[in-house]
Parts: C-alpha cells; structure tokens; sequence
C-alpha cells in the first residue's frame, strides 16, 4: 500500500517512484508461445540450456588447424597439407606431427589440434603451408560450451526478451517458451471540457489527446489497453467508470482531476473506492498525482491519476508508470533510466527545488553531441514532446542553465 502521504510536503521524483515500486507485485499468470510470438514479453521460467553451446570444439576463423608443440620457437615453420575440415562436414583424418589442415569456420576441429592460424598469415607452396612465427596456442579456437553450458540457465526468468533472446532460445533449439501474461490497464480521460476526435468542439472545448499518447506509450510496453473514453466530471459517470475498470484491470490510468483547481470530488471519490495517496511532487511539469489501489484485494487494481494537462501525462508516465507496469509486468532486475552528461548550447531558467524535465534536441557539433530545448515548456505544449528526442533532467538544486554548462539528459530512443 502507498504511503498516506496527504500532507502539503513535496516529495522528490525518486522518492516517489520508490514509494510506488515498493508498493507492488508482479501479476501472476502465464502462457505458452512460440519463440517469435514471444518478442517484447516477459520470459516467466529461467531457460535452461539442453546442450553445450557450442556443441563441439570448432574453428573461429578460416585457417589452418595444427598442433602448436609443432611449431618452431623462433622463425618460420614447414607442415604438410592434409585436407580440407569443412563446416557441417566431419573430418576424420587427425593431424599429426609435422602436418596441418585447412579448416573452415565452424568446422569442427580435428583431433589433437589446439591451434588455428588464419589464412591470411599463411603461404602456401604446393603440399607445404609456411606458418610464421608468433602464434599462440588456443588462438582462433571456440571451445565446446564456452557460450552456454548444458544445464545451465541460458536466461534468467524475468528477461524482457529482445532480438538476441530470441535468437538464443532459437539456437538451444527450443520451440516454445513460457512469458508472463499481458498486464492489463484500462485508462480513461476526465474533463467537462474534452471531446473525442470524431465529433465537433463546442465551444471551450478541447481534443482529448492524452488518450492517444498513453495509447501509444502502454502499447509499445505490451500491455493490453482498455480504452474507456472521456469520462465527464460527474460523481455518478466517475464511480461506474473506477468500479468498471477495477473490475477488468491490473492498472488504472486516468488523466485529469488531481490538481489543486479540480472539484474536489473527483478526489474524494478516488479516495472512496480504495486507498489512494495524493502527492505533490518536486518537478515540473507533473506536480500533482495520485497513486493508490481501487477496490477490494485482488480484485481492485492499481490506480495512477495523473495530471490533465498533456506533456505533463507524458513525463509522470516515463518517470512513475513505466517502471511501475514493468514491475507489474515480472521484469527483474528493472532497467535504470540512464542520464547521459551533455553540453547545453543554450540558457535555461529553472526554480530550485524541484526536478525539471525540458524536452531537449541533440545535435551533433564536430565530434561532440550536444543538446538544447525545444523553445516553448509549457506543460499544455505537446508540439515541445514531438520535436524532442531527449528529456533535459534538471536537478533540484540548480538554479539555471547557464549556455555551454553541463547537462543530464535521458534519452527517448528505445523507451519502448
Ligand atoms: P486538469 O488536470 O484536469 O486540471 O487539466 C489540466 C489541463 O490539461 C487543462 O487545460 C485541460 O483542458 C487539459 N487536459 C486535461 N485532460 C486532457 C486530455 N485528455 N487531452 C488534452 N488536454 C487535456
Ligand atoms: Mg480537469
């Protein structure tokens, strides 16, 4: 449960990520897919490696396999051609003293070798290759289980299963794997003054566009996404859509409602139906949020009431849901979001005392990268989140940005 923290203190950005962290549990639950279906899940059971990987000693390189107690200490060496080791091909003459083959990449090494010499070192005179000197024993040779041991946990359980994952489950030849389920979050909108795309403004009226952005963002995590709508601010409309989504949800997201100009009863409801903590926390943009769990045990489901306006819903997603929902998703250990040192070409102004989240451009100058803002922060300015390709993190304790200073910056490349 999330710590009451209804009081007017600020929390800090970590603080608050660590409070919602320790607050939850990966869901239960798994299925059986097959290897390619299973890109981008979570693996739910370690991978245990049915063989030696590789399964046989074999050659590194194109070149010549021979024995190194052969070779002169000093100066060149004469051995005798005996035949060709190919990949895939067995090779049943051994070497033997005074005599080497030509082998192939991923040949398997005939016997009694322990060194490969590759080819571009070699001269070739009729039935006689000429090695220099120089060679190392061992050199230019995989040996049998140096990548993965039969037995051994190939991957742990809790991976989130990339490309490579895949490729090695695929080289241990096992078909079907087991990944956790999909985590499943239903999100809604509130706002009197939203309207969906498909119908016309009224006056005062806004686009409902947080929608789309946690559509996308949930989407390229892997959830599952139950898309409720725009949901007025009317006490009756919001209790069926909280009791509704607690019903068929792991995870609740709503936009709106939270800050400190909202009817208060969007708050007070929130607080009905569950035990929610209300934070203000120590950043710009995404002051307020309300983090906490709707209904009854393990049929309610997490509750995350971010901020309405929309770069703000993006920032508190990337900093608070994302590694919450991947820790719902099973993923161990959870990723850091690395901060990366650049050179801000242009001045910032910023308030001390809270974490400030700029969208920023990197460029390249020569050799060095650098980055500067996007121009206009607002927090309603969704155009600042469009042109970035990096949020600026500005640190509590720093005043300004003066240009050419030193600053952090999170990449947004490969978030998803
Ligand atoms: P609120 O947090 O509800 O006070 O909303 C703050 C600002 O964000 C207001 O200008 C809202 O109109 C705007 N806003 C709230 N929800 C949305 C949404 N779903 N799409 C676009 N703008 C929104
Ligand atoms: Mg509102």
């Amino acid at each position: 449960m999330p710590a009451p923290l209804n009081s007017d203190k600020s929390l800090s950005v970590n603080h608050a990520r660590q409070l919602i962290l320790d607050a939850l549990l990966a869901v239960s639950g798994s299925e059986r897919l097959f290897v390619r279906q299973a890109l981008d899940r979570v693996l739910a059971e370690d991978i245990i490696s049915p063989v030696d990987v590789p399964a046989h000693d074999n050659s590194a390189m194109d070149g010549w396999a021979l024995r190194h107690a052969d070779l002169a200490g000093n100066g060149e060496t004469r051995l005798k051609n005996i035949g060709t080791a190919f990949a895939g091909r067995a090779f049943i003459e051994k070497v033997g003293a005074g005599e080497t083959a030509r082998i192939m990449t991923g040949a398997v090494l005939p016997q009694d070798v322990d060194t490969v010499v590759i080819q571009e070192d070699v001269r070739v005179d009729g039935d006689t290759v000429i090695i220099p000197p120089g060679q190392r024993i061992e050199q230019n040779i995989r040996r049998t289980g140096e990548d993965l041991r039969a037995g051994s946990a190939a991957i742990p359980a809790g991976k989130l299963l990339r490309p490579a994952e895949l490729g090695i489950i695929a080289s241990l030849g096992i078909a079907e794997l087991s990944v956790r389920r999909r985590v499943r979050v239903a999100l809604f909108s509130t706002g009197d003054e939203l309207c969906s795309i498909g119908t016309p403004l009224f006056p005062g009226a806004v686009y409902d566009s947080n929608r789309y952005t946690l559509w996308g963002m949930l989407t390229r995590l892997g959830c599952e996404v139950i898309d409720m709508g725009v949901v007025q601010d009317d006490p009756a409309a919001l209790e069926a859509a909280f009791r509704e989504a607690a019903d068929c949800a792991d995870a609740i997201i709503t936009s709106g409602g939270v800050s400190v100009g909202e009817a208060d009863f969007i708050k007070q409801l929130m607080a009905q139906l569950g035990e929610v903590a209300f934070w203000k926390i120590a950043m710009k943009p995404g002051r307020p949020m309300a983090f906490g769990r709707i209904g009854e045990g393990n049929e309610g489901a997490w509750l995350f009431g971010l901020p309405g306006n929309p770069v703000a819903v993006m920032v508190t997603f990337y900093q608070f849901v994302r590694p919450a929902l991947l820790k719902l998703m099973g993923v161990d250990p959870l990723p850091d979001f690395p901060t990366f040192s650049t050179r801000c070409v242009e001045p910032i102004k910023k308030s001390k005392g809270r974490t400030e989240f700029q969208r920023g451009i990197l460029f390249q100058e020569g050799s060095e990268w650098c980055v500067r803002p996007t121009g206009h922060q607002g927090s309603g300015i969704l155009s600042s989140m469009a042109k970035a390709d990096c949020f600026i993190v500005l640190e509590p304790e720093r005043e300004k940005v003066g240009a050419g200073e030193t600053v952090q910056v999170q990449l947004m490349t490969g978030l998803a």
